[in-house]
C-alpha cells in the first residue's frame, strides 16, 4: 500500500468494502432462501399428511354412518342405494390411508400407519361381516355384530388417525424448532459475516488514513521547518505519486524561498559599493560580540575623502573606497569583521582579542592603508584616522561603544596620530550626554546659552590686550555645562552651524561695545572645522562687523589644525579672505596636532597658542620647556604673536616672562567670567596693575 497512490488506496479500499457488502448480502439471501424452501417444502408435507389423515378419519366415519343405516333399514330394496354410497365412502377412506402409507413418516409415524392399514384391513372384514349378516342373517345378529366388533374397530381406526395426526403435530414442533435453531444459525452467521465486514472496513478505513495522514503530517513538518528558517532540512522524497508531487514542490518552495531570503539577507546585510557588511550588519554583530564577552570595537575614517572627492569626482571616490575595501578585508583573521558604515567610515570589530596586539594590528591596517593605489593612472597617497574602543572595560553599553570610539577617531584625526584609544578621551556619562544632545536645539531658542570671557594678557606689559569667548550652556537642571560636555556633539550633529552665527553675533556685539568703551580689547571667537568649511562664512563674519561698526582687527578667530586638514584647499581659502578682510587669525591647541610650524607659516595667521599640556608645569618638565622655549623662539621670527595657554602658577607665569613669552591666558590670570563681568574686571586688574 505504501508506494501506491492515494486514489489506488481508495479505490481499493472501497472495493474490498463493496466485496465484503456484497459477500454478507449473498450469504443472507442464501441462507435465508434455504430456510424458506425447507419452511415450504415442510408446511407442503404436513398440510397433505393432515388432509389424508383427515379424509381417512371423514370416510371412515361416513362409511360407519351408512352402515349404521342400513342397520335400520328393513326393506332391502331401500337398502341397495344405501350399500352404494357405503361402498363410495369406504373406497375414499381406503384411498387417504393408502395416501397416507405411500407419504410414509419418519420414526414412530409408520407403525402408526401400519397400525391403521391393518385396522383398516380388520375393519374392512368386519364391516364386511356386518353386511353379509344383514343380508343373511337379519339386522338384529347383524346389528350385533357391529356392536361387538365392527364398532369397536372402527374407533380404534378413528383413535390411530387422531393419533397420527398427534404424532404429526409434534413432529411439526419439533420441525420448527430445528428451523429456529437454524434461522439463529444463519443470523448468528449472517452478524459474524457484517461484523467482520465491519471490523475489515474499519481496519481499512485505519491504515488509509495512516497511508495518506502519515506523509501529509510529515510534509507538515517540512513545511514547518522551512517556515521557521531552516533551509537545509532534508525533504524526504514522498510515497506515492501525489506524495512525491507534493514533496518535490516543498523542495522547490524550500530552495526558492531560501535563494530569495539569501537576497533579501544581501540587500539588507550587504554594502552595495564595496560588499562589505553594512551597518546594520555591523550594529548585528557589534550587538552580539559585545553581549559575549571581551573585544575591540575600532572605527576608521579615511583622512581628507571630501577634498578627493571634490577633485577627482565620485567615480575615483568610489572606487578608492573600493579598494580600502579590498585593504581591510584582504586576509582578515576569523576573530575580525569589516563593515563599511557609510561614506568613508569604516568599522572593525575583533573578539576574545588581546589588548597588546591591537596596537600591533592598527599600526598594520595604516600601514596597509598607506600603500599608494593607483586610480586612472593617478597615484593616490590616502591615509585614515582610528579610533580603538575595547569591550567591556571601556564602555557599559554598545551605543557608549560607538560614541567613544567615534571620539577617539576625532582625536586622532586631530593630533594626526594615525590612532586613538577611547581611554585617551576624556568621558562623559553617557546618558547625560544623550540627552544634552537632544536638548541643545530648545536650548538655543530658550536662549540659555551663553558666552564668558577669559582675558589674554601681556606679560610684558601685564595688559589685558585680549579676551577668549567660551561657550557655556545654563542648563535650567544641570546648572552651567561646560563646552567639553556639549560641542563635540554639536559638531557631530552639524548642530554647531546653528550655534556659531549666534554666539559670533554675541561676541562682536560684546567686542563693539568694548571698543566703544575705548577698552582696546580683541575679542577671540573659537569656531569648529564645519563653520570654516561652511561657504557663507566669511559673508557672515563681514556682515557682523558691519552691523556692529566693529573694526575687523578687534576681532581674532581661533582655528585648530584639524579644521584645516579635512579640506585644507577651501580650508586656506577662507583663511585668506578673513585675513583680507582683516580679521586676526589663530591657530588653536598647536602642538596636540602634527602641524609643522613650517606648515604653518604659509598660512594668513597672526597669532599661535601653544596648548594647555604644554604650559602645564613648564618650570618643571624639561620636555615641554624644550618645546615651550622653541616654539616662542620659531614665533618671533616668524612674526607670530605666541599665546601661552593655561597658565596657572605664578612659576608657570614668571618661567613664560623669562623666556620671552608674549602673552598668556589662564587661571592665573583669571577663570572665564560672564560677559558682564569683564569690562569691571578689566577696570579692576588695570587698577591693579
Ligand atoms: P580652548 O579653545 O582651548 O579653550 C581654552 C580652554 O582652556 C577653556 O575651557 C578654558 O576654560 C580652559 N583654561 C584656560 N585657562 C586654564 C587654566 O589655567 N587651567 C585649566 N585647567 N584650564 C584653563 P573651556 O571653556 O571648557 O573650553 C573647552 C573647549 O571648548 C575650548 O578649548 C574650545 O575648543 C571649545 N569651545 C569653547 N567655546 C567654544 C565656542 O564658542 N565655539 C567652539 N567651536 N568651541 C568652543
Ligand atoms: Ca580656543
Ligand atoms: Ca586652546
Amino acid at each position: 500500500m505504501k508506494g501506491s497512490s492515494i486514489r489506488s488506496r481508495l479505490v481499493m479500499a472501497f472495493a474490498v468494502m463493496l466485496v465484503l457488502l456484497l459477500a454478507v448480502s449473498v450469504v443472507a439471501l442464501h441462507r435465508f432462501s434455504v430456510l424458506t424452501n425447507a419452511m415450504h417444502e415442510f408446511v407442503d408435507h404436513q398440510a397433505r399428511l393432515a388432509f389424508l389423515a383427515q379424509r381417512a378419519n371423514q370416510h371412515a366415519q361416513n362409511a360407519a354412518m351408512h352402515l349404521l343405516r342400513l342397520l335400520q333399514t328393513r326393506e332391502r330394496e331401500q337398502r341397495v342405494p344405501l350399500y352404494a354410497s357405503m361402498d363410495a365412502a369406504l373406497a375414499d377412506s381406503d384411498a387417504a390411508i393408502g395416501g397416507l402409507e405411500r407419504a410414509g413418516l419418519m420414526g414412530d409415524g409408520d407403525n402408526n400407519i401400519r397400525q391403521l392399514v391393518e385396522l383398516r384391513a380388520h375393519y374392512g372384514e368386519s364391516f364386511q361381516e356386518t353386511v353379509e349378516l344383514i343380508e343373511i342373517e337379519g339386522l338384529l345378529a347383524a346389528r350385533r355384530h357391529f356392536d361387538d366388533k365392527t364398532d369397536p374397530l372402527l374407533k380404534s381406526l378413528l383413535n390411530t388417525t387422531l393419533a397420527i395426526s398427534g404424532q404429526q403435530q409434534d413432529l411439526m414442533q419439533s420441525e420448527v424448532e430445528q428451523l429456529e435453531a437454524a434461522v439463529a444459525n444463519a443470523r448468528i452467521l449472517v452478524m459474524l459475516i457484517a461484523a467482520s465486514a465491519l471490523l475489515a472496513g474499519g481496519l481499512l478505513a485505519v491504515l488509509i488514513s495512516r497511508s495518506i495522514v502519515r506523509p501529509v503530517q510529515k510534509a507538515v513538518m517540512v513545511a514547518e521547518s522551512i517556515a521557521a528558517g531552516d533551509y537545509v532540512c532534508q525533504v524526504p522524497a514522498g510515497e506515492g505519486r501525489e506524495m512525491g508531487a507534493l514533496m518535490q514542490a516543498l523542495d522547490v518552495m524550500r530552495e526558492s524561498i531560501a535563494s530569495r531570503e539569501q537576497h533579501i539577507l544581501k540587500l539588507a546585510y550587504v554594502d552595495s559599493l564595496t560588499g562589505l557588511p553594512n551597518r546594520t550588519r555591523f550594529m548585528e554583530v557589534l550587538a552580539d560580540a559585545f553581549a559575549h564577552g571581551q573585544g575591540v570595537l575600532i572605527l576608521l575614517d579615511i583622512d581628507r575623502f571630501a577634498p578627493i572627492n571634490n577633485a577627482l569626482g565620485y567615480q575615483v571616490g568610489d572606487r578608492m573606497l573600493q579598494q580600502v575595501a579590498l585593504r581591510l578585508a584582504q586576509d582578515l583573521p576569523e576573530t575580525h569583521f569589516v563593515a563599511r558604515l557609510g561614506g568613508d567610515e569604516f568599522a572593525i570589530v575583533i573578539r576574545g582579542v588581546g589588548h597588546e596586539a591591537i596596537t600591533a594590528y592598527a599600526m598594520s591596517v595604516l600601514a596597509r592603508l598607506r600603500e599608494p593605489m593607483m586610480l586612472d593612472s593617478q597615484r593616490l597617497d590616502i591615509d585614515a584616522s582610528l579610533g580603538i574602543v575595547r569591550f567591556p572595560e571601556d564602555a557599559l553599553s554598545v551605543t557608549a561603544l560607538q560614541r567613544r570610539a567615534d571620539l577617539a577617531m576625532s582625536l586622532a584625526k586631530r593630533r594626526h596620530a594615525g590612532y586613538a584609544f577611547a581611554a585617551d578621551v576624556a568621558d562623559e556619562p553617557p546618558h547625560e550626554q544623550l540627552s544634552l544632545i537632544g536638548e541643545m536645539r530648545d536650548a538655543l531658542l530658550r536662549n540659555e546659552f551663553t558666552v564668558y570671557f577669559q582675558p589674554k594678557m601681556e606679560l610684558a606689559t601685564r595688559r589685558i590686550k585680549g579676551a577668549e569667548a567660551l561657550l557655556r550652556w545654563r542648563h535650567p537642571e544641570r546648572g552651567l555645562v561646560p563646552p567639553g560636555r556639549f560641542i563635540p556633539f554639536a559638531e557631530q550633529t552639524g548642530f554647531i552651524r546653528e550655534i556659531t552665527p549666534w554666539l559670533l553675533s554675541t561676541v562682536i556685539a560684546h567686542a563693539a561695545e568694548w571698543h566703544k568703551a575705548g577698552l582696546g580689547i580683541v575679542a577671540s571667537a573659537n569656531i569648529s572645522t564645519l563653520d570654516l568649511l561652511n561657504l557663507d562664512f566669511v559673508d557672515q563674519v563681514r556682515q557682523l562687523l558691519h552691523a556692529h561698526a566693529l573694526p575687523p582687527g578687534q576681532l581674532c578667530i581661533e582655528i585648530t589644525e584639524s579644521a584645516l586638514m579635512d579640506d585644507p584647499e577651501l580650508a586656506l581659502k577662507h583663511l585668506d579672505d578673513l585675513a583680507a578682510l582683516g580679521v586676526k587669525l589663530s591657530i588653536d591647541d598647536y602642538g596636540s596636532g602634527q602641524a609643522s610650524l613650517a606648515y604653518v607659516k604659509n598660512l594668513p595667521v597672526h597669532e599661535l597658542k601653544i596648548d594647555r599640556t604644554f604650559v602645564d608645569k613648564v618650570d618643571q618638565l624639561p620636555k615641554n620647556a624644550a618645546i615651550v622655549r622653541s616654539t616662542i623662539l620659531l614665533c618671533r621670527e616668524l612674526n607670530l604673536t605666541v599665546v601661552a595657554e593655561g597658565a596657572e602658577t605664578q612659576d608657570e607665569l614668571d618661567w613664560l616672562t623669562n623666556n620671552g613669552c608674549e602673552v598668556v591666558q589662564g587661571y592665573g590670570i583669571a577663570k572665564p567670567m560672564p560677559a558682564e563681568e569683564f569690562p569691571r574686571w578689566v577696570a579692576a586688574f588695570k587698577g591693579n596693575a
